[in-house]
């Protein structure tokens, strides 16, 4: 019996669709945030992009609660770019260990856009980000 061909991927739509599969996995695999952060209420991810045209992607507000995935990976906005922004590390920084606080930093996509793949020419979406965690006693304030 001939193994069937596995199916070639190179279509940018098929890998992006790989890609946020991927995503969905990792943060079903997440813990939620009750656990990663038991004393944080809420958590605010402000996502603002800038490519240098006057039609940015749009913006993204995501607020969590205890009971939503602690899982912080962003796929860039750009459907055909294979980027990732990675609030790990600076949603770890804002909450703590004492004293938590709003963050706000720039970061730049690393990955490369569909149309620039033969010359690895990276994306460099600029995203400025904003983490502001709250926790119960600001809330009850
Ligand atoms: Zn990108």
């Amino acid at each position: 019996m001939p193994m069937p061909k596995p199916k070639q991927r190179h279509n940018s739509e098929a890998a992006r669709r790989d890609r946020l599969e991927r995503l969905r996995r990792e943060r079903i695999a997440a813990q939620p945030l009750r656990r990663a952060y038991p004393r944080m209420a809420q958590l605010r991810l402000e996502l603002r992009f800038n490519d240098g045209s006057a039609l940015p992607p749009a913006a993204q507000s995501h607020i969590l609660h205890p009971p939503a995935a602690a899982f912080f990976r962003f796929p860039c906005p750009f459907a055909d770019c294979d980027g990732l922004f990675d609030l790990t590390g600076l949603v770890a920084e804002s909450a703590g260990p004492k004293t938590p606080r709003e963050i706000s930093r720039n970061l730049e996509c690393q990955g490369v856009r569909a149309r620039d793949r033969l010359t690895g020419h990276r994306c460099g979406l600029q995203l400025e980000c904003t983490i502001s965690p709250n926790y119960l006693q600001d809330i009850a304030a």
